[in-house]
């Protein structure tokens, strides 16, 4: 379970831009969109990937063992991981029971060691032993949907092709009315319309702030919520 974060100031209610006519949750999402991105961003100006990570391979199987586990979880089984493993070849030279067992902290292990292995064979056998940097390339990895590529993407190479939808930026995006779709990428594409291309990267992460520290997935404490105004699925 993540630590509970603190809670941003909450902002009086129905305000807008200066000079914009007032807002409110009803008021259309291309209109909403801009005060919420706005209000979120300035409540968590620090928000940032969570994993640890110091290379684009540690990244990339950070983020497959964050399927279904905390990014703090994650962070503590990598710090031997990743001294063990330090190159793509690394994981196919132990056997995969090994593997499996070096992981399974983070749950569902049989799968993710799946996923490991297979994705470092092809970094081997077709890039040369380098993750690769480019949207396509990185979806023909074992284990990679646009989630994880555009994790390793932002992160590591610095390239931002979309917006990351794990399970916080999901659910914020539905209940925000960002999207009514359920599937990520669908969601994804939706974000991409209404966020201005230039928050892309960080909105990510301001999402997921306030889904683990607001919005969370039992509880949402839309009393104390920043943008509380604007959500149409307020409970205040
Ligand atoms: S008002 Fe409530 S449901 Fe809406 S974003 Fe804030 S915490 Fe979530």
């Amino acid at each position: 379970m993540a630590a509970r974060r603190t809670a941003p100031t909450r902002r009086k209610a129905a305000s807008g831009s200066r000079g914009a006519r007032r807002l409110s949750c009803e008021s259309p999402i291309e209109e909403r969109a801009p005060e919420i991105v706005r209000i979120l961003s300035e409540a968590y100006p620090d928000a940032k990937v969570a994993l640890r990570f110091s290379n684009p391979l540690e990244l990339l199987v950070a983020t497959i063992l964050s399927a279904q586990c905390t990014d703090e979880k994650v962070n503590e089984v990598t710090v031997n991981l990743f001294r063990k493993y330090r190159r793509p070849e690394d994981y196919l030279r132990v056997p995969e029971e090994e593997l499996k067992a070096d992981i399974r902290p983070t749950g569902f292990f049989n799968q993710k060691a799946t996923s490991i292995r297979e994705a470092c064979r092809r970094i081997v056998e077709v890039y040369g032993g380098k993750v690769p940097d480019s949207m396509e390339d990185l979806l023909t990895l074992r284990g990679v949907a646009r989630k994880t590529a555009n994790i390793v993407l932002g992160n590591a190479f610095g390239k931002v092709e979309g917006i990351a939808v794990d399970t916080h930026v999901k659910r914020l995006a539905n209940r925000l009315g960002f999207s009514s779709e359920l599937d990520p990428d669908r969601i994804e594409q939706d974000l991409m319309r209404l966020v201005p291309r230039e928050r892309w990267f960080p909105f990510t992460y301001v999402l997921i702030e306030h889904g683990r520290a607001v919005c969370t997935a039992r509880n949402p404490r839309c009393e104390v919520c920043p943008v509380s105004h604007l959500c149409p699925s307020s409970s205040v």
